[in-house]
């Protein structure tokens, strides 16, 4: 009988490193609850990310499983090997690689078919909600389908509560409004909205957003990589719209113990953290998209030279060539040699932010860094630059007192920021660096605050704490409602 059958979940990530990378963790933490997770993934995303999912599962006889597809780049207008979005050469091509990822549609039924038909019949589907055409897959082949978007439930909230009041409209450019019905009040710029909600900004990503929020209205339910404890009045909003679907399961990063970051200079970095002093090295990485312009890259790290701490500064500018030159031009290297360490290329991220020579994290608050930061215990210095990272650092800064803005303004990307030029003074970046570092009254607070959540992040994952708890109750839901026979209800 499907009572006592295995569970088969499929995890489908959209083909980007925020969005890959908390779908593995996801992966494994079902299988530690019992469940078999397959993962379907493009060719050279999985070389890139999946290493360590074959050897855990390997190692630990986890039951994952990677299923590999060919990821249509060139049909799509996309440079040969090109299966991120980190990897697009320009923000223009965003719309050709949604292209791509349509294309995938045929490809990726055929796979669910074989996996659905007929040794595992109890299956669902958990999928990236950009990845909007599996809401159909879902239905045809009459499993349940759960949406992740690898953000947090007080973003989620806020994106919903301007769809649905529209306060923004009208508001003349940098005057504050407030977010009505929030649990607090908050006040928002409109140029700290994503671009869904500036006229504007390009609309022939409209329809991909609209297609997106139609597969939303399907889900039976949502993961969310966050736990209850970090944000609980919103958690709780947010389950109210989705009548109680919605799982806590975070933070996923904290179940990658295996250590297997991939990363540039990953040992020599490491090596060189063990010889500075506990709690005395800012680490400042804009994630896996921001891209600087030369001056605003200049601002950066001559603040953090000017803060006078250790740093570990990721080199990732839009025109590489054009900082390299001003990195060796300026001498940059050379004269903060061994109180600064620049990493080209990808950084072993949660790697660092756990190793006890940290103080305090520079981001651009992508959520899954806001959360890494977060479980390792650390303050941030933020500065968001696009699309919802402005929500994240309202959380950071006004609800929980974690964090130290550099008040930056958004910048969508680099054709804007050559237009508006240095956004973000070095003089801001190396006061707010100081405000969380500093040995004064407010740095001693801030530190101790963050350190506080990062335990609650460890206990929310521990047997017995919120995120475990959520598992387990997700499994249960979707076992019962198999048994039910119900296949693929919706809301
Ligand atoms: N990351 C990393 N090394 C890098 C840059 C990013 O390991 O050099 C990881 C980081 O730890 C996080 C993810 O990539 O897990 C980035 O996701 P996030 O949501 O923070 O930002 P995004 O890159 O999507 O803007």
């Amino acid at each position: 009988s499907p009572k006592d059958q295995q569970l088969n979940f499929i995890l489908i990530p959209l083909m980007s490193p925020g969005h890959i990378i908390p779908m593995i963790d996801m992966a494994r933490v079902l299988a530690g609850h019992g469940v078999a997770a397959t993962i379907i993934t493009t060719t050279s995303n999985a070389a890139r990310f999946y290493a360590g999912i074959d050897r855990a599962a390997a190692s630990g006889g986890l039951p994952i499983r990677l299923l590999q597809v060919q990821f249509p780049s060139e049909e799509a207008g996309l440079p040969k090997g090109c299966e991120s979005v980190d990897n697009l050469p320009s923000y223009d091509l965003v719309k050709n690689f949604f292209s791509a990822i349509e294309m995938l549609q045929q490809p990726i039924e055929k796979f669910i078919e074989e996996l659905i038909e007929p040794s595992s019949p109890c299956c669902c589907i958990i999928c990236d909600k950009h990845i909007a055409w599996t809401a159909e897959t879902a239905r045809k082949f009459q499993v349940p389908w759960i949406s992740f978007d690898g953000m947090s439930c007080f973003t989620q909230l806020c994106i919903h509560n301007l769809h649905m009041t529209k306060v923004y409209e009208g508001i003349p450019e940098g005057q504050p409004f407030i977010l009505p019905n929030l649990p607090d009040k908050i006040k928002f710029t409109r140029n700290q909205l994503p671009g869904t909600f500036n006229p504007g900004t390009r609309t022939d990503l409209n329809n991909i957003r609209e297609r997106v929020r139609a597969a939303e209205k399907e889900a039976y339910g949502v993961v969310v990589n966050s736990f209850e404890g970090l944000e609980t009045r919103y958690v709780e909003e947010f389950r109210k719209l989705k009548r109680g679907k919605v799982w806590c399961i975070g933070p996923l990063s904290l179940s990658n113990k295996d250590n297997l970051d991939k990363g540039s200079d990953k040992d020599l970095c490491l090596e060189w953290l063990d010889s500075m002093e506990p709690g005395s090295v800012v680490y400042a990485c804009l994630g896996s998209l921001g891209r600087l312009a030369l001056l605003q890259f200049i601002e950066l790290a001559l603040g953090l030279e000017e803060s006078n701490h250790p740093f570990i500064l990721v080199v990732r500018g839009g025109k590489k060539e054009e900082i390299e030159n001003w990195i060796l031009e300026d001498g940059f290297e050379e004269r903060t040699k061994g109180r600064g360490f620049l990493i080209r290329g990808w950084a072993p991220q949660v790697l660092i932010l756990s190793h006890p020579a940290i103080g305090g994290f520079l981001t651009h608050c992508g959520w899954n860094s806001t959360l890494e930061a977060v479980s390792a215990g650390l303050p941030m210095i933020t500065w968001p630059l696009f699309a919802e990272q402005f929500f994240n650092e309202k959380l950071v800064v006004e609800i929980l007192d974690i964090g130290v803005s550099v008040g930056a303004k958004a910048v969508r990307h680099l054709e804007e920021q050559d237009k508006l030029g240095i956004s973000v003074g070095r003089d801001e970046i190396h006061k707010a660096i100081c405000r969380v570092m500093d040995e004064g009254k407010f740095g001693k607070e801030i530190r101790r605050r963050a350190k506080e959540v990062g335990e609650m992040a460890k206990r929310a994952v521990e047997k017995g704490g919120s995120s475990y708890l959520n598992i387990e109750l997700l499994i249960q839901d979707i076992r019962q409602l198999l048994n039910n026979g119900q296949t693929n209800p919706i809301f």
